[in-house]
């Protein structure tokens, strides 16, 4: 199977510095839609796209590794755990195609960084504005839990992401498994405990707008469906990332 199409969004290509990142964008995107690496979730996201969920029975698909989508100037990073099932291993794209997704994109859309608060399907006409979403792990695993191998061997893909998206000042963690890759990458030691609505510093940069990673609940069903994590609760997280990021307040 042929990728059908990298999910990089370009908002504004027009200088030679972006293009170059965009290429490595899409070249980064192709990669991991190629990686076979992990041999247990290469069997089981092309069980799952063989078999497929009932209701999803017309679809073909996508069964292969889920790259980042957004912004290649963002200045927020939101950073999940690995696509759903049904979710973006069937769509092709982040979040796209689920009840997460749903959640987390009518969220950005509320809080100025999403242009409609939909996602469905790679040609849903969604774009994203200074923000950028991706995944610790980019494909997807049994139960939602990666093996602490299979983390490993995809955290380059998201080091490398976070290396060319050089305008981000403000990384938002979904979760703990998201928090622990990005806060290891981004060299947060120690590592402060998660919890929702936490502000890590990263380092002082002598511009007046230092990077920070922000912790939030993950936009899963078991917690939006429990109240633990409500529309309020997400949309403060990213107003807190667009003021941190420096950004005009909605
Ligand atoms: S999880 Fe990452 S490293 Fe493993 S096969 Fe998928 S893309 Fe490759």
């Amino acid at each position: 199977m042929k990728p059908r199409s990298v999910t990089v969004v370009v908002n504004d290509a027009s200088e030679s510095a972006t293009l170059s990142v965009v290429d490595s964008l899409i070249a980064l995107a192709e990669a991991i839609t190629e990686c076979r690496r992990c041999e247990r979730l290469v069997e089981w996201r092309e069980k799952i796209a063989e078999e497929k969920r009932a209701a999803y029975a017309e679809d073909e698909y996508w069964g292969r590794g889920v790259p980042g989508f957004g912004d290649p100037e963002a200045k927020v990073v939101i950073v999940g755990l690995a696509p759903a099932a049904h979710g973006a291993n069937r769509t092709g794209r982040v979040f796209t195609g689920d009840r997460s997704g749903d959640f987390l994109f009518a969220s950005l859309h509320r809080t100025g960084f999403a242009n409609q608060p939909l996602a469905r399907h790679v040609d849903d006409g969604l774009a994203l504005h200074d923000a950028y979403v991706t995944a610790a792990v980019r494909c997807a695993p049994p139960a939602n839990k990666p093996t602490p191998e299979e983390r490993d061997n995809c955290r380059p893909y998201i080091e490398k992401e976070l290396a060319l998206l050089t305008e981000s000042k403000v990384f938002v963690a979904l979760g703990q498994f998201g928090y622990q890759v990005a806060s290891s990458i981004l060299g947060i030691r120690p590592r402060p405990k998660f919890g929702h609505g936490l502000v890590v510093p990263i380092e002082q940069q002598s511009d007046a707008i230092g990077r920070h990673v922000v912790c939030s609940f993950h936009p899963s069903q078991q917690n939006t469906f429990t109240g633990r994590l409500t529309e309020p609760m997400l949309d403060q997280v990213f107003i807190t990332a667009r003021e941190l990021a420096g950004m005009d307040p909605i």
